[in-house]
């Protein structure tokens, strides 16, 4: 009876793809096979020491040059723009927790073929503020890290934890670039770990910069970032 209902509910309410918003199939849920299959990685070179686009894949960018980032490398899925932004700002602020799978496995498979990746001991994410994580313990860095942990066979942990309320999303990119310096505390467990930290939007690199580099103060052997998406823009990423 019960599944009757819900056959019944399905069929008069189905799933909408968050993007294209055409119904989803026999109660799937996600985004739909056309928008799924829209979704590339992104094309283009960038600095492989800090994920922003450059001209040069082979050497780092002149960012990196003048001050190099405590991370040692950093993976880049896609451009925060039309499928992808719509499936993140979805997982991000409309419990749509369903996408961090298939996202996260996308992130995975450009993280594998690194020479660095069989390194890494553990996974870790970028924490959302405090005031965020009292609404809603699993941030949409923590769900796509555990996807890429599955799919990569290595585990999770939680060894960092944010100070403040500084909020990046709208911010220019000058203030962005302000982040206090000890925005984040680690755990000792960082200590003598190689670490890959997941966050899933970057603009100006400065929160993975300083997440990296709370873990290297804590002892972490190295370092090394994947990002689902970079926004070019701050203001787009909320
Ligand atoms: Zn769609
Ligand atoms: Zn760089």
């Amino acid at each position: 009876m019960e599944g009757m209902l819900a056959a019944a509910v399905e069929a008069l309410f189905p799933g909408l793809c968050p993007h294209c918003e055409q119904p989803l199939p026999g109660g799937s849920r996600g985004l739909c096979d056309a928008c799924w299959a829209s979704l590339v990685p992104r094309v283009g070179s960038a600095c492989p020491r800090c994920g922003v686009p450059a001209d040069d894949p082979s050497d780092a960018c002149l960012g990196c040059l003048r001050s190099a980032p405590p991370q040692l490398a950093t993976v880049v899925w896609g451009e925060h723009d039309g499928v992808l932004r719509t499936a993140i700002l979805s997982l991000k602020h409309h419990r749509r927790d369903d996408l961090a799978q298939p996202l996260g496995f996308r992130l995975a498979a450009v993280v594998a073929p690194a020479s660095w990746a069989p390194s890494i001991d553990a996974i870790c994410s970028v924490p959302s503020h405090p005031l965020r994580r009292f609404r809603r313990p699993w941030a949409a860095a923590d769900l796509l890290a555990f996807s890429v942990g599955r799919r990569l066979d290595k585990p999770v942990v939680k060894l960092l934890r944010r100070h403040g309320l500084h909020r990046q999303a709208g911010r220019s990119r000058a203030r962005r670039l302000e982040l206090p310096r000890r925005s984040f505390s680690t755990s000792r467990r960082a200590r003598g770990l190689t670490i890959l930290l997941i966050d899933d939007v970057t603009t100006t690199g400065s929160t993975i910069r300083r997440a990296s580099e709370a873990l290297v103060r804590a002892g972490a052997e190295a370092v090394y970032c994947a990002v689902l998406a970079h926004a070019p823009d701050s203001r787009r990423i909320s």
